[in-house]
């Protein structure tokens, strides 16, 4: 089986639309015009809870500009709602408004404002502003991905690992859900690094990942643990379901044909530890050396097999 092409690991960012908010459509269709000119991708919404309502959606905003006074939710209460969301509370936030007080331009900016500018202004300064607001959202974003994720696979990293799994753990034993955790590492990895080179082994480590991320669900976490040792969190899962799943990856990894050249592709094999957490036994700790003791049966009875710890 070839890895198919369209396996895309860790896409680049498509940039973020700006989103802006005001009432009044002739002062909302100038702004647009600006954006439009300048190229930024914008969205328009007219009030602070049509803005909500946007947000809510997914949409990939990488700045809010909004009007302070409009019916049914203004901007400081969008612009406070937004700073306790989750996930939304860090984007870039730039209040325009025709109050003129300097009292008015505090309060916004103490409420979490990253900027403010008074009506009427001129088209430049607020471009400028906005775009210096762009960038410091694209570093912190970048800053972000690069703590989060593995350069390599795409996959989120060991740091990350720990951060997901302490998280699931806790989940688990508050609302009585299922948690498994499989680990799994490739065989005789060293070789193919001396055979090909470290090259060839990285264009090897880059694919699995992409290939285990196609074959897993949303709701589960990826992560590269260590050089070839790759972590699945599976939320709500029990261990038969997941040692299910790590056959199936077990078979198809060793299906797989990996380029490493034009007319070079490389197979190869891993090993899989299975096991699930137990509420009234289990931490962090335990569960890793449990699944490490699976992972280590799964190398000494012979590699390209799945072990799932006993009850
Ligand atoms: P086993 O079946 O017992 O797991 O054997 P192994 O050779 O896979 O295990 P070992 O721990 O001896 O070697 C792991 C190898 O993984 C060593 C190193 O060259 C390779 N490796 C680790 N990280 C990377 C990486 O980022 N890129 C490449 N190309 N190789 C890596
Ligand atoms: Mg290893
Ligand atoms: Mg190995």
């Amino acid at each position: 089986m070839k890895i198919p092409q369209e396996i895309q690991i860790d896409p680049l960012d498509e940039p973020g639309k700006i989103l802006i908010v005001d009432d009044n459509p002739s002062v909302l269709a100038a702004l647009e015009k600006q954006l439009e000119h300048a190229g930024h991708e914008h969205i328009s919404a007219r009030d602070g809870r049509e803005a909500s309502d946007i947000l809510k959606n997914g949409t990939n905003i990488c700045l809010i500009i909004s009007d302070w006074l409009m019916p049914k939710m203004d901007g400081m209460e969008l612009l406070s709602n937004i700073r306790q969301t989750p996930l939304l509370e860090n984007i870039p936030f730039l209040m325009v408004t025709a109050l003129e007080s300097t009292e008015d331009a505090i309060l916004a900016l103490r409420k979490g404002a990253n900027d403010y500018i008074r009506k009427p202004y001129h088209p430049e300064e607020l471009l400028a502003r906005a775009g210096n607001l762009v960038k410091m959202w694209e570093f912190e974003k970048k800053l972000h991905r690069q703590a989060t994720f593995d350069e390599l696979t795409g996959l989120y990293n060991r740091n990350n690992f720990r951060l997901l799994l302490e998280t699931e753990i806790s989940r688990a034993k508050r609302y009585g859900n299922t948690l498994t955790l499989i680990m799994f590492d490739i065989d005789f990895f060293k070789k193919t690094n001396d055979k090909y080179g470290h090259l060839a082994g990285d264009m090897v480590l880059r694919d699995l990942g992409a290939f285990t991320k196609k074959q897993i669900r949303d709701v589960d976490y990826p992560c590269r643990y260590g050089g070839e040792e790759f972590a699945l969190i599976l939320p709500n899962t029990e261990r038969i379901g997941a040692t299910v799943l790590a056959e199936r990856l077990r078979k198809d990894i060793s299906l797989l044909a990996i380029p490493v050249s034009e007319e070079k592709f490389l197979s190869l094999t891993c090993s899989f530890g299975v096991a699930e957490f137990i509420t009234k036994d289990d931490d962090y700790e335990s569960l890793m050396r449990k699944t490490d003791a699976v992972l280590y049966e799964s190398k000494k009875n012979g590699r390209n097999r799945v072990t799932t710890a006993p009850h």
